[in-house]
């Protein structure tokens, strides 16, 4: 019998946290009726957080370690646990207890209750960080995401979420893209609500990024856009681009070409060199949204991806008059009601 919630946490060197918070969220978890596994990722710790997560583990049945060979970074932890879930419910946190574990029966709650939504983001309304280094590049952060992948929330930076799911086996992630993981979740499908969660600011360990990350939001932004934009479609980005490019220099160099015929000498001329170098430059463009859509095209035959996702309903019988329900929550029903029936064999 599978857990209905799988609790994941991604842990890169936070030996002095793991205890309390393995024990706050079995607290928080024995508070609500839904059975749970804690999926603790150690992601290359060079502290003993693989160690203490394993002793901790050999009592409880529910906490499961999985260890990462070297420290891959936070999505990829991430994505370990996403890929070993056994739950109907997805939760994430930090393990650096600055998010509330007693805030998790409230994201589960509205999952429960609110079949309209697919993820519960939490939003750090009163945020314990520093504010110049920290708050306000977040704050210009998510409003230039929220604008970019038109996915509006307060708060992108908050590890704390709740999800359905089938929204996290169609989520990937990559490098450091579990910043991004709302609009990637939006762009599987999930209907997203934004609900205020407490925040605390770390007593234990070390924050495992500086300002550094500011280039780096800002590159992984455009590979969003770019993603959600043109996955299917690179020779529109690249060639519209080569387009642009190449056409205002064919109209320069035939122009020179009609000042040649004309007996002018135009070997001097700069309009030439920007005339060749427009028309080199567009042709590259499309040659590599030419060599784009070949990849687009192995990737999706290969079975890499998908093009597209959608919700199949069905009937729903049980109780009340009938009406359509989406697949994958009646399985979800099936699978929770199996249990009483065995039992009342
Ligand atoms: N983390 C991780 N791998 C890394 C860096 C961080 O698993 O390479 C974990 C870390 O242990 C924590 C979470 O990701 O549970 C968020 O990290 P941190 O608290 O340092 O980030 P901040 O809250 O300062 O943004
Ligand atoms: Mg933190």
């Amino acid at each position: 019998m599978f857990p209905a919630v799988s609790i994941v946490v991604p842990i890169y060197n936070e030996f002095d946290n793991l205890i309390a918070l393995v024990d706050r969220i079995d607290a928080a978890m024995r508070s609500q009726p839904l059975s749970y596994e804690l999926i603790a990722v150690d992601d290359g710790s060079k502290d003993d957080s693989a160690k203490r997560l394993l002793e901790l583990a050999a009592t409880r049945p529910w906490l499961r370690p999985v260890i990462l060979a070297r420290n891959y970074g936070q999505s990829s932890a991430l994505q370990a646990g996403f890929d070993r879930v056994q739950g109907r419910y997805v939760v994430t946190l930090d393990a650096d207890l600055q998010n509330e574990p007693d805030d998790i029966p409230l994201l589960l709650n509205r999952l429960e209750t609110d079949p309209s939504v697919d993820m519960v983001s939490g939003w750090r309304k009163d945020r314990q960080d520093a504010a110049i280094s920290r708050k306000l590049p977040s704050k210009i952060a998510n409003r230039l995401i929220s604008n970019a992948t038109g996915v509006q929330l307060h708060d992108y930076g908050c590890a704390l979420k709740a999800y359905r799911r089938h929204i996290i086996d169609r989520v990937h992630l990559y490098g450091e893209l579990h910043r991004f993981i709302p609009s990637l979740a939006r762009d599987a499908g999930a209907r997203i609500t934004e609900v205020p969660v407490r925040h605390h600011a770390r007593t234990a360990g070390v924050s495992k990024y500086g300002i550094d990350r500011t280039f780096r939001v800002i590159l992984d932004l455009i590979l969003m856009v770019f993603l959600m934009r043109y996955r299917q479609r690179p020779l529109h980005a690249f060639g519209g681009l080569g387009l642009w490019l190449a056409t205002p220099g064919f109209l320069i160099l035939a122009y020179l070409f009609i000042v040649k015929l004309m007996g002018e000498s135009i070997g001097g001329r700069p309009l030439l060199i920007i005339g060749v170098m427009l028309v080199l430059m567009g042709m590259t463009f499309v040659a590599a949204g030419l060599i784009g859509e070949l990849l687009t095209r192995i990737y999706y035959e290969s079975g890499g991806g998908r093009q597209y996702y959608a919700d199949d309903y069905v009937i729903d019988e049980t109780g009340g008059p009938p009406r359509m329900v989406r697949l994958d929550a009646h399985a979800a029903r099936e699978q929770t009601v199996q249990p009483a029936a065995a039992s009342s064999l």
